[in-house]
């Protein structure tokens, strides 16, 4: 009988795990992958969403289009997880597993943060992004804030690459001289794993009169004004926030958490529980909460669960990953990162350039294509 891999999420790394599975044991692989939408969207289009660059259909990739041997794909909403018995009750069914895998990201605490939903934005969602683009046409002066409510969150240069193209977007209409932008951020720089990334942030916020608070969490909102975790009042016309994160609810009433997140052995991505892994958002790496790192710890399981199968080599995690910065105006910076491979961190700058630009594009096309057959 063939073992049993369950996936359950469709995003960075359920997709490229389900993927690595198939390239390695074709219609020999029994692997199901649940998730509940109809559609994966990377995470960076919501910037492009957000300001009218684009729209949430167009850069919606259809699960009816993940179609890869020995895989199957089920739109089901998961509500509970038995990391015990390695069983999966979602709103269709009972699944049961040899391997489980568990890949749900993470998701935003609204309530975390009083005001957010009643007097501000959030833009790291689909569905705040795309509200944020009618939100955009009608303002036109004052002060906005781009504001961090929680760590950690998602993308850590993320927040940047909103204050940048906000910049280059209120200059392109003509108001930027009658707006100020600052932008708020727990962290002690606006990318601590490059420190030249992070310098040429700074620089450029500093270029474009972007004010930059360091240290500093957006606790509540009040009509027009935000109150940060040191009691400074800093007024708004428009809040854009990255709301406080959580591991997706199912998880922590299925008892996995600790600490606010899944603790894992770092370097094989199992939990406490044998045969039951967590990768990507919702895993207690103390890795950067990115894409590309989901990838690479999928990578790492795959090896795990192909050496258990057929007696191959398991992989460690090597925590490597790309962060990319969207500059706003055709320019793109990334840094490749390498957290574990050897005795510290290693990280490779490639400063904003249109050449870069041309890296993000080859970065997704190459997604799609793998993933999508687009
Ligand atoms: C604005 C922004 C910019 C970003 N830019 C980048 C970037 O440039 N590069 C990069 O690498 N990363 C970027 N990211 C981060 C990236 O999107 C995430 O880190 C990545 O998606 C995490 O992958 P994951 O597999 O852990 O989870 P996800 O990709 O979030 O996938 C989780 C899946 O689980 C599903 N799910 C959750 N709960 C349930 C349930 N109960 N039942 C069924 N299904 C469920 C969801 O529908 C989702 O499809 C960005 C994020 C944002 C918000």
């Amino acid at each position: 009988m063939k073992s049993r891999v369950l996936i359950l999420g469709a995003g960075f790394g359920g997709l490229e795990l389900a993927t690595l599975l198939s390239e390695a044991l074709g219609e020999g692989a029994d692997v199901t992958v649940v998730d509940r939408r109809d559609s994966f969207v990377f995470g960076y289009s919501r910037i492009d969403v957000m300001f009218g660059k684009t729209t949430l259909d167009d850069v919606s990739l259809p699960y009816a289009a993940f179609e890869k041997p020995g895989i199957r794909l089920v739109k089901e909403t998961i509500t509970a997880i038995d990391a015990t018995a390695k069983r999966v009750t979602t709103d269709g069914g009972t699944y049961e597993a040899d391997f489980l895998v568990i890949a749900l990201g993470a998701d935003y605490d609204m309530a975390a943060t009083p005001g957010l939903v009643e007097h501000g934005n959030e833009f790291y969602s689909d569905a705040g992004a795309d509200r944020l683009r009618d939100v955009f046409p009608g303002f036109n002066s004052g002060p906005v804030i781009v504001g961090i409510c929680g760590f950690p969150y998602k993308c850590p240069p993320g927040p940047s690459e909103c204050a940048l193209t906000l910049h280059h977007y209120l200059t392109e209409r003509g108001i930027r001289k009658d707006c100020d932008i600052t932008f708020v951020s727990p962290l002690s720089s606006p990318m601590p794993a490059s420190a030249e990334m992070a310098q040429a942030l700074m620089e450029s916020f500093e270029e474009f009169g972007i004010r930059l608070l360091k240290q500093r969490t957006v606790i509540r909102l009040e009509p027009g004004l935000a109150v940060l975790d040191d009691g400074t009042e800093l007024p708004f016309a428009l809040f854009l926030g990255v709301p406080k994160h959580q591991p997706p609810q199912v998880v922590i009433d299925s008892g996995l958490t600790e600490d606010g997140w899944v603790p894992i052995d770092l370097s094989t991505l199992e939990t406490r529980f044998p045969g039951v892994y967590a990768i990507g958002d919702m895993a207690a790496t103390g890795l950067p909460k990115s894409g590309t790192f989901a990838e690479s710890a999928a990578h790492c399981v795959s090896t795990s669960i192909l050496a258990k199968l057929r007696g191959s080599n398991a992989q460690l995690n090597t925590g490597q990953g790309t962060c990319i910065v969207e500059y706003g105006d055709g320019r793109v910076s990334y840094a490749q990162l390498d957290f574990l491979t050897g005795p510290k961190l290693e990280a490779i700058y490639h400063p904003p350039s249109i050449a870069g630009k041309r890296f993000k594009q080859g970065f997704d096309e190459t997604r799609r294509s793998r993933w999508f057959n687009l």
